[in-house]
């Protein structure tokens, strides 16, 4: 099984792309985490924290952008509407076509179910 320990460069680097991103969206995270998170990919609060799974730094980039660009809209959409799919289309417009590579050590299925469009039930990203 591999390591989960990211370098200290690569979280700095995650969190600036994730501040990038802020910018560009105007959200306003009120803080950012990233920690273990075994059945989520990433949530957010509605006190504005948005924790991120250690495990999406080992994704490619572009499934760590859309990762990022989904959560951070959750702070201006709360839910999966018309206006939250039109806003990440507008930012990442090939986003349904994005998909996590699976980890060596687990099936990805059991992640599918807590949150991503790539599963078939259009409430599978909770926002919470
Ligand atoms: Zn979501």
């Amino acid at each position: 099984m591999k390591s989960r320990q990211h370098s200290p460069q690569a979280l700095a680097d995650f969190k600036a792309q994730v501040a990038h991103w802020a910018g560009r969206i105007r959200a306003k995270p009120r803080q950012i985490r990233i920690q273990q998170m075994r059945r989520k990919w990433a949530s957010c609060s509605t006190n504005g924290t948005v924790s991120f799974s250690a495990d999406v730094l080992s994704q490619p980039a572009s499934f760590r952008e859309y990762v990022i660009v989904h959560e951070l809209l959750h702070l201006k959409v709360p839910n999966h509407g018309k206006l939250f799919k039109s806003l990440l289309r507008a930012y990442i417009p090939n986003y349904e076509s994005i998909r996590p590579r699976p980890p060596l050590d687990s099936p990805v299925a059991g992640r599918t179910l807590s949150h991503g469009p790539w599963a078939s039930s259009a409430n599978s990203w909770s926002a919470k």
